[in-house]
């Protein structure tokens, strides 16, 4: 399998096709303060079809730019100066089943994160140590527990908890995950932002990320025998982590962006088709293919 996926990541790990990835936002920035929280704001809304994504994110973006201030400066002043005096910036704004009152909702909880810690690299970095289903469980039960302290509950809406799904409630937890990679993996496509952020102790290295299992990394991986697993959950995100660390022990998720290209440039789709399928750099170790009847050897 470690063949076969090197020749994918060979082919899609490229910056040629960031601009099929919310990454491509967080590039547009060079201060890692601004990485860090335009990297969040861009992770956190990576649900829906990509046109979407794209959507929701350069208007948010650009509404912060329409205020004179960089990202990580905004989030600054946010509560300082009451960010709910602040959340008609980002008014008419809905991506799916969260609006404006939610993107505000989340610059506030950045801000805490800035107050107490200084960024939310050092606040993560308090619980780096606890292994990462405890530490990204403990970065969101501070979270959560800030939504009522900062008086939150009632600014924003009823799908915010949403954005903040943890391991301990047994969720994937997909778009926490690709922001760890881009925040701790450095190369020309991860910024490894929080390297930058943490000096030279960094709390977290590329092995002690978790795979961002979605619906086309997670089908893949079963397609490969990564996984068993029926149910695209945390504990199947662990267990394909665990099985690419035989591919790369040191850096198991660097597979992800180019996996996920597989899905989102419907190079590999949902069900077989033997044209598609033949031309295929996975097709000697895909399960899938094979017993359909594909065939072509190494
Ligand atoms: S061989 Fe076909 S089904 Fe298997 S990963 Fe490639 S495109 Fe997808």
């Amino acid at each position: 399998v470690k063949v076969f996926l090197d020749r994918v990541y060979a082919t899609y790990h490229r910056k040629e096709w960031l601009s099929s990835d919310p990454l491509e936002f967080v590039h547009r920035y060079a201060d890692p303060l601004d990485q860090e929280v335009v990297g969040l704001l861009s992770a956190l809304f990576a649900y829906g079809n990509v046109i979407q994504i794209r959507r929701t994110v350069e208007t948010i973006l650009e509404r912060i730019t329409s205020t004179g201030q960089s990202p990580s400066h905004l989030v600054r002043l946010w509560n300082l100066k009451g960010g709910h005096s602040q959340a008609d910036l980002f008014k008419g704004i809905i991506h799916r089943f969260h609006t404006g009152r939610d993107i505000a909702g989340l610059l506030a909880l950045i801000a805490e994160s800035h107050k107490q810690y200084g960024s939310v690299a050092q606040h993560f970095a308090q619980y780096a140590s606890e292994g990462m289903s405890s530490a990204l469980s403990l970065f969101i039960r501070d979270w959560k527990a800030w939504i009522p302290k900062l008086g939150l509950s009632r600014r924003v809406g009823p799908q915010f908890t949403h954005l903040l799904s943890a391991p301990d409630d047994g969720s994937v937890c997909k778009r926490w995950c690709m922001f760890l990679r881009w925040m701790v993996r450095e190369d020309e496509l991860d910024p490894g932002t929080w390297k930058k952020l943490w000096g030279s102790a960094p709390a977290l290295t590329p092995d002690q990320l978790v795979l961002p299992l979605d619906t086309h990394t997670g089908r893949i991986s079963q397609y490969l025998g990564l996984t068993s697993r029926k149910s695209l959950n945390w504990k199947a995100a662990l267990e394909i982590t665990e099985a690419l660390k035989f591919c790369d022990p040191k850096d198991p998720v660097k597979y992800d962006f180019a996996l996920a290209r597989l899905g989102i440039l419907d190079l590999c789709q949902k069900r077989f088709r033997v044209e598609i399928c033949e031309k295929c750099e996975l097709l000697p170790v895909c399960r899938f293919a094979r017993a359909k009847g594909a065939t072509r050897s190494a």
